[in-house]
């Protein structure tokens, strides 16, 4: 928690408190007091008011167990290593993905223990074979010769690494491991961003209200996205299914392979049978105006970033804190992908009145955006709002 990189200790905690201080032991443990001893918070805190990560990043962040912790050690390889001159302890799933744990040390009292040397990091669990009276809870200690989960007294200040879904270190059906919810915290992080973002469940797309005076309403997703960082289909303007080839041979609205001979489908298709997200999703969605996108920009805290160490992008936190990602999906043309996890090039729904070779699209890499002129015929991704 805390932390800006992943070789940055963060902030330390004592079990089931939610607030960094100066000193750690009986005298400050707000879960203890002298005629009932350790308060009981249950066996497991973890998406509790106790849990940490939970409160402060919200959402589906919580603490690990120490089944879960377990579960990082059984399926994972790790070595003991350095990250920007820091020691630690790194953990590889045999998906290639990877995250760091820092020897982060721990405080005791107000002595804060900080020679890189070890470090522990809490569990939201509570052993059931260990008398209660000692105020147990489980922890991941680690030094740069071993690393296991023990039992340690609730008062000391030590790091938490918080954990998505059921468990850190996921096993997919045919049997590889999944840890890409553990990378996107490291990202997260990385991006100096605690707020996580939040679908409420996984049938995007979501309408996402980021507080913008026009009342617009972002998706979640890119149309053909099955998650909020997929860069889901590519379309040519105009046309509302994806397709192998994205040229003068294949689009749709020209005569002859030709896009000097584009016909005219309006100044604007929003809301059309010539809108992907109109015929795709329905009448709630459309594609968007150059206004609109203006609008996201102009009232937008924009900061470039990543999800699951897969793909980048910008990440878009309006007003009222809500955010949006679009990744850098780059664009198609023939059969080729270009600039994937470089740029970004998104269409909108108006078409250059001058030359109708042309229609609008908003384009970002990670230097620069701005509003471009793109032939029609190529490839792009779609982000639609909601009327
Ligand atoms: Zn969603």
């Amino acid at each position: 928690m805390d932390a800006k990189t992943p070789q940055d200790y963060g902030g330390y905690y004592a079990w089931g408190e939610t607030k960094t201080k100066s000193q750690y032991d009986l005298s400050t443990y707000s879960h203890y007091d002298s005629t009932n001893r350790y308060h009981h918070l249950g066996y497991d805190i973890s998406g509790t008011n106790y849990d940490v990560a939970h409160v402060k990043w919200k959402g589906f962040w919580k603490m690990p167990n120490s089944d879960q912790l377990n579960e990082l050690l059984s399926y994972c390889s790790y070595e003991f290593t350095k990250v920007g001159g820091v020691k630690g302890i790194k953990f590889t799933a045999p998906n290639g993905g990877s995250i760091f744990f820092p020897n982060s040390g721990s405080y005791y009292g107000a002595t804060y223990n900080d020679d890189n040397s070890y470090g522990q990091m809490w569990a939201s669990s509570v052993p059931q074979n260990v008398s209660f009276s000692y105020g147990p809870a489980d922890a991941f200690v680690y030094d740069q010769t071993n690393v296991r989960v023990v039992v340690v007294n609730r008062y000391h200040g030590f790091t938490v690494r918080p954990i998505q879904n059921e468990s850190s270190c996921d096993v997919n059906r045919d049997g590889s491991i999944d840890i890409s919810d553990v990378v996107f915290v490291v990202n997260r992080i990385l991006n100096g961003n605690t707020d996580y973002y939040e679908c409420p469940d996984n049938h995007h797309p979501h309408m996402i209200d980021l507080g913008l005076p026009s009342g617009t309403l972002w998706s979640c997703c890119n149309v053909g996205a099955t998650t909020y960082w997929d860069v889901g289909n590519y379309f040519a303007w105009g046309e509302t299914e994806a397709k192998e080839k994205y040229d003068e041979t294949t689009y749709k609205y020209c005569d002859n392979h030709d896009m000097n001979k584009c016909h005219d489908l309006g100044a604007s298709i929003i809301g059309t049978n010539y809108d992907v997200a109109h015929v795709q999703w329905g009448d709630s969605w459309q594609m968007p105006s150059q206004d609109q996108i203006v609008e996201l920009v102009n009232r937008c805290e924009m900061y470039w970033g990543g999800v699951n160490s897969v793909i980048k992008g910008y990440w878009f936190r309006g007003p009222n804190g809500s955010e949006i990602f679009l990744p850098a999906a780059g664009y198609y043309y023939g059969s080729d992908c270009s600039d994937y996890n470089k740029m970004g090039l998104y269409w909108l729904g108006q078409q250059y009145s001058s030359q109708m070779f042309y229609a609008l699209t908003y384009g970002f890499d990670e230097d620069d955006d701005n509003l471009y002129l793109f032939a029609r015929m190529h490839g792009l991704p779609v982000r639609p709002v909601a009327k």
